[in-house]
C-alpha cells in the first residue's frame, strides 16, 4: 500500500519484546529506510530499523513458490510462532539443520545466541534420535551443522560426525570458534577422517582488539592456526564474522582481503550482523543496527570496489529480507569476476531447496588438490581449477525479538532440532524477550 506522503507500508506480524504476545506489525518505508513498527496494548510502540538505503528494499525480491512440507500438529494450536515443529503452514522446507551437541563453551563471548557456558551434553543415543528426526522430516540432502556451545569440547565429536555420515548425511559442517582446531593439528585431520565436510569458523576481524571486545580475549593467532590446520587436513573453511557497529563494522574490507589471501582454503565469508538474543550486551541504539544493505555498501566501500553491491542477490530459498549472497571467480591477475547476475535478474539455480543445498555445499567444500605438473599460466588449467578459484560472500540478518517479522520466519529454511525432536526455525529457537525469557530454548516440552 502506498501512502500519499510517500510512505510505503507492508503489514506483517511480530511479537511484543516484553510479553512475547503476538501483535500486528508493519514494515514501514520512509524515504530510504525501512522500520519494523509494532505496538503492544500493554507495553507500547517499538520501532526498529530493518533496511537502510541502497539497494532499495523495493528492488530486493525473488520469485519463488511456497513449499509446504511441515506435518507437526500441536495438541492445542496457538498459531505462528507458537506451533513450530514444523507446522503445515510453514512455507519452506529445511536446507540447514542444526544439532546442538553441547551447551558448554571454552569462551564467554559478549554475543552468544545460545548463551552457552556450562551444562550436560546430550548422549550419543539422543543425538542419533535428532539425526533421525532431521532425516525423517527433511531428508538427507540438508547441510547438518553441528553446533553448541562449542562442539569441539566433546571428545566424541568424531564419532558424532561418523554417525551422521553413516545415517546418510553427506554434508556435515562444524560451527566452531577454532580454539581446539588451533591447539592440535591432528584434530582437524581426525574430524576430516570422521567425515566432516567443512568448518564454519567464527572470525570477527583482523585485529585482536575486536576479539578482546566481542570474545573476551585475543584470538587472531589461534584463528589463523585453525585455518592452517583445516587447510592441511583438506577441510574447507567459511569465515563467519559477527558484525557489531563501532567494533568491527570498519573491518569488513580487511576481513575480505585476508580471506581472499587465505583462499582457496578459505572458501568464503558469511557475515552475520549482531542479533540481540541469548547473551548480548544490551539492545543497540537505532543507528547501531547493522542491516543487509549497510553490509553490502560497506563491502563495496571497504574493498575499494573489488566487490560491488550489484554483485549480490537475494536468496532463492529463505525470505529475501533474510540474506544476500554473491559468488566470485579469482582471476590470475588478482581481480575478481562476479559470477552473480544482477539482483533484479538473479537467475542462478537456487530456486527450490534441493538445488540450493547442493549449490551451497559445492561452494563450501574444500578445494581439489592442484597437480604439481599443472601449468598454472594456461587458461585451461585455470578453468580446470575453477572450483578452487571461486569465492563466496554472503550474509544473514538473524531476527531478534525487536525486528522479528513472522512473514520472514515462515519462510525460514534453517532449523534447529529441539530436545523434544521438533524442528524450529533458528531465529525462533534462539529468540528471547527483553527480560531474557526464551520463546523455545530451554522451555519445558
Ligand atoms: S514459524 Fe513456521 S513452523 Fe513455526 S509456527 Fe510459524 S509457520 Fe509454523
Ligand atoms: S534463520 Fe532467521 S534470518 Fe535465517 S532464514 Fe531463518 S528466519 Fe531468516
Ligand atoms: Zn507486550
Amino acid at each position: 500500500m502506498m501512502k500519499p506522503n510517500n510512505v510505503d507500508i507492508t503489514a506483517t506480524m511480530s511479537l511484543c519484546p516484553h510479553c512475547l504476545a503476538r501483535i500486528p506489525a508493519e514494515r514501514r518505508t520512509e524515504g530510504d529506510d525501512t522500520f519494523l513498527v509494532k505496538s503492544c496494548p500493554d507495553h507500547g510502540e517499538f520501532r526498529t530499523p530493518v533496511w537502510r538505503g541502497e539497494p532499495r528494499i523495493s528492488s530486493w525480491s525473488r520469485p519463488k513458490k511456497p513449499f509446504h512440507s511441515g506435518t507437526h500438529l500441536p495438541l492445542e494450536p496457538r498459531g505462528c510462532p507458537f506451533d513450530c515443529g514444523i507446522c503445515p503452514k510453514h512455507r519452506q522446507q529445511s536446507c540447514t539443520v542444526l544439532i546442538e551437541v553441547t551447551g558448554r563453551c571454552n569462551l564467554a563471548c559478549q554475543f552468544c545466541f545460545a548463551a552457552a557456558g556450562t551444562g550436560d551434553d546430550p548422549s550419543l543415543e539422543t543425538i542419533e534420535k535428532w539425526y533421525l528426526t532431521a532425516l525423517e522430516k527433511s531428508g538427507p540432502h540438508n547441510i547438518i551443522q553441528l553446533s553448541g556451545g562449542e562442539a569441539t569440547l566433546r571428545d566424541d565429536l568424531p564419532a558424532i560426525i561418523t554417525m551422521g555420515r553413516e545415517l546418510g548425511f553427506p554434508f556435515i559442517q562444524l560451527n566452531s570458534n577454532g580454539v581446539r582446531l588451533a591447539a592440535d593439528p591432528a584434530y582437524a585431520r581426525e574430524l576430516k577422517k570422521a567425515g566432516l565436510f567443512s568448518v564454519f569458523l567464527q572470525f570477527d576481524g583482523t585485529d585482536d582488539r575486536i576479539y578482546q571486545t566481542i570474545r573476551g580475549r585475543a584470538l587472531l593467532a589461534e584463528k589463523l592456526k585453525a585455518i592452517d590446520h583445516c587447510a592441511a587436513a583438506g577441510l574447507g573453511v567459511v569465515l563467519v564474522p559477527t558484525i557489531v557497529a563501532g567494533v568491527n563494522s570498519d573491518n569488513i574490507g580487511a576481513i575480505l582481503k585476508l580471506a581472499l589471501e587465505l583462499s582457496p582454503a578459505v572458501r568464503g565469508v558469511h557475515f552475520q550482523p549482531a542479533s540481540y538474543f541469548g547473551r548480548h550486551p544490551g539492545v543497540p541504539k537505532t543507528c547501531e543496527r547493522v542491516t543487509l544493505p549497510d553490509l553490502m555498501r560497506a563491502i563495496e566501500g571497504q574493498t575499494g570496489g573489488l566487490m560491488k553491491k550489484e554483485h549480490f542477490c537475494p536468496p532463492g530459498c529463505e525470505h529475501p529480507l533474510c540474506s544476500f549472497h554473491g559468488n566470485f571467480l579469482r582471476l590470475p591477475s588478482g581481480e575478481l569476476k562476479s559470477l552473480t547476475t544482477p539482483a533484479a535478474e538473479c537467475t542462478i539455480e537456487t530456486v527450490g531447496t534441493g538445488r540450493a543445498v547442493s549449490y551451497v555445499a559445492q561452494q563450501w567444500s574444500a578445494p581439489a588438490p592442484v597437480s604439481c605438473c599443472c601449468d598454472t599460466n594456461s587458461l585451461d588449467a585455470f578453468l580446470e581449477n575453477h572450483h578452487s578459484n571461486t569465492f563466496a560472500v554472503s550474509a544473514m540478518a538473524f531476527q531478534d525479538v525487536w525486528n522479528l517479522d513472522l512473514e520472514r520466519v515462515q519462510e525460514c529454511c534453517i532449523h534447529v532440532v529441539a530436545p523434544d525432536n521438533r524442528l524450529i526455525p533458528f531465529c525462533l529457537y534462539n529468540l528471547t524477550s527483553a527480560g531474557g525469557k526464551p520463546l523455545y530454548r530451554r522451555r519445558p516440552c
